[in-house]
């Protein structure tokens, strides 16, 4: 399943989250954000951008969640847990984690090809995970 291809702009309260005091090292805060999940109904259905993860690797991280687009557009910055879904790959003993939080729509991470998302995929997986990012 394609990426969903909803693009927005961060508005300056949840860009300002991102680079509160306090807040460990938050990179480049990017005013624009991608739907990351897979294709969906964005009428509906909420889109979903990870915005920052939570304390330790488990805590629900921060999502920026929209719909619709322009002055149409609604939108939230919330905590939500992170999808319980693994995936275990034969032969192997890797397991890899759902990048999404939980009950997202669409598919799970593993199953959402992203042509131009390597960044954020880089961005999603954390640095303790077994698939930790591209080897150098
Ligand atoms: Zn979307
Ligand atoms: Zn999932």
């Amino acid at each position: 399943m394609l990426q969903c291809t909803a693009v927005t702009l961060l508005p300056p309260d949840a860009l300002l989250r991102l680079i509160a005091p306090g807040v460990d090292d938050p990179g480049d805060p990017e005013p624009y954000v991608l739907c990351e999940l897979g294709e969906h109904n964005g009428q509906h259905t909420e889109h979903a951008a990870f915005l920052r993860p939570g304390r330790t690797p488990d805590s629900p991280a921060q999502w920026f969640f929209w719909t619709g687009g322009g002055p149409e557009r609604v939108h939230r910055t919330d905590r939500a847990p992170w999808c319980p879904a693994l995936l275990r790959r034969l032969g192997t003993d890797v397991v890899r984690r759902c990048a999404f939080f939980d009950h997202h729509p669409a598919s799970h991470s593993w199953d959402v090809e992203d042509p131009l998302g390597d960044l954020i995929a880089e961005r999603l997986v954390p640095d303790d995970s077994p698939e930790g990012g591209p080897c150098p």
